[in-house]
């Protein structure tokens, strides 16, 4: 009987998280650096270099690939032959690695997990509780599948009842445009059919943390009927011409996993879950014999990539920059910021919006007069850093509080991630301010731009607290420009036209 010691396996759990926090999945390094020398258009060139770029010096400095180091998943099958030596419960070991894991003072991970959510949405500061799966399989091993999956993507999983006679490839196809950028591609979708409501969204999940294989399916041709449903996604959902960070372009998806599983007559549930640029995964056994020993990827297994759109980018003072300049920005446009940031994301802006509605003034040492806010919740420092990754957060989800900030604070405008909607839109364009984006998933490239970072106000909020950081040639692309003009809306158009494989349908 094979026998599992509690430190082994906590310690197990603690080591693969650190792991994934700064490897990506060496499938997918491959994965991306085919899509990085297929791709044709420069904004996604730029943008998946940028992403292949920070993984190199994340597995280099072994720090975060995202700022949004995301929400613990374990899959645990429970060999029914295994004694567990320990005094804890199972879930309590899960949870006690990754409050090691996430607190580690060499390589400290940003706590992201809330309790509480439908009320007072408190930080439980050490990233517990993990969302555990567990099965009682046959045998004397443990096996562990675990995930850290970032809030963005994780934010746009869907879930559909179809009628038995519907065509699933129909409803993703109409269904990921609806998912925007938010979600950080290129990554993986993973999808769950079958078995009930529950069932497909954990299908779903498990799909997402398989091996990137598309190729060799290609290769081989379809043996089945979701092999065949996996080749036409993948080709048809990279037609969509969504590409890198929704700057149109030819890949958006590296790979669709399907896993499925037999259901009733009368239903055929599917789910979707997309895995983004931070894809983070690692499976592991335990066999008694101590804790799980995870190969160390060569460096050379990461391509050396020189980023070449710095040497024509338009450089912006962010200390002087003028509305005048702001206006003559293109969309698509690079730009290399230097100065002043101020930074906020959900929390500050609920908070301060709530203290205009109240009349209140903003807190000492918050000023927007022609200033710019980044939408980032970063890391903190270790070391000699001055910041932790500090990656955008989507920006989607500051839509509501746009129109008040730019009518009642003088920004010029904001930086943060994926396209904006409608009512954003409509802001940006009456107040002649602009939005820039940052590419998610390149975290720790970015923090290497920040020379000073302090606390300026909301402290109490933690990673999302209002910061000022001094930046120095920071990336980002102009995104909507002051007209309203939104690549995200633009782009994909023109991707999805030049690809020639599903009509463009214009508003
Ligand atoms: S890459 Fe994007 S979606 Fe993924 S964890 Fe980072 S910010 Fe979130």
């Amino acid at each position: 009987m094979t026998v599992i010691r509690q430190d082994d396996f906590i310690q197990s759990i603690a080591d693969s998280l650190q792991y994934i926090s700064y490897y990506h999945p060496l499938d997918f390094i491959q994965a991306m650096q085919a899509a990085y020398e297929k791709e044709q258009n420069p904004a996604a060139k730029d943008a998946i270099a940028q992403i292949l770029i920070n993984s190199r010096l994340c597995a280099e400095g072994h720090r975060p690939i995202c700022q949004d180091t995301g929400i613990v998943t374990v899959l645990l099958r429970i060999g029914m032959d295994i004694r567990w030596d320990s005094n804890m419960g199972v879930a309590d070991m899960v949870n006690e690695g990754v409050r090691q894991a996430y607190k580690d003072p060499d390589n400290i991970l940003r706590a992201s997990i809330l309790s509480d959510p439908a009320g007072k949405r408190i930080n439980t500061k050490d990233n517990t509780p993990a969302v555990i799966h567990m099965e009682v399989v046959p045998g004397d091993k443990l096996e562990v599948e675990i995930a850290a999956k970032g809030g963005g993507s994780e934010a746009k999983s869907k879930f559909i009842m179809l009628n038995p006679s519907d065509s699933i490839a129909e409803w993703v196809i109409k269904t990921v445009p609806t998912m925007g950028a938010g979600w950080c591609p290129p990554g993986i979708l993973g999808i769950g059919i079958g078995g009930t409501a529950e069932k497909a969204m954990l299908l779903a999940k498990q799909a997402c943390m398989e091996s990137i294989d598309i190729q060799a399916l290609q290769v081989r041709g379809p043996g089945n009927a979701v092999e065949e449903l996996r080749l036409e996604l993948f080709e048809k959902v990279n037609a969509l011409g969504i590409g890198a960070q929704g700057l149109g372009g030819l890949t958006t998806v590296l790979d669709v996993k399907i896993k499925d599983y037999p259901t009733h007559a009368a239903n055929k549930p599917v789910a979707m879950i997309p895995n983004c640029a931070a894809t983070r995964h690692a499976h592991f056994v335990l066999d008694g014999s101590g804790p799980a020993q995870l190969a160390i990827p060569k460096l050379e297994d990461w391509p050396e990539i020189s980023w070449a759109a710095g040497e024509t980018a338009r450089r912006v003072n962010l200390d002087t920059v003028t509305k005048e300049q702001v206006t003559s920005w293109q969309p698509g446009e690079t730009l290399l910021l230097s100065g002043t940031l101020l930074t906020g994301r959900d929390a500050a802006h609920k908070r301060m919006v709530e203290m205009f509605e109240r009349g209140e003034a903003l807190p000492n040492g918050v000023d927007f007069t022609d200033k710019f806010i980044y939408y980032v919740g970063p890391v903190d420092p270790v070391r000699d850093e001055v910041m932790g990754p500090a990656g955008p957060t989507t920006a989607t989800r500051m839509d509501k509080f746009t129109e008040t900030m730019l009518e009642k604070t003088g920004l010029l405008g904001m930086v943060g991630k994926a396209e904006r909607g409608p009512a954003a839109i409509a802001a940006i364009k009456k107040h002649r301010a602009v939005y820039l984006m940052a590419v998610g998933g390149a975290a720790y490239l970015v923090s290497k731009a920040i020379r000073q970072a302090r606390v300026v106000a909301f402290e109490d909020l933690g990673m999302e607290a209002i910061h000022e950081f001094v930046v120095e040639n920071m990336p980002v692309t102009v995104a909507v420009d002051s007209t309203g003009e939104s690549v995200h809306h633009t782009a994909p158009k023109i991707w999805q036209a030049k690809i020639g494989k599903i009509p463009v349908v214009t508003e």
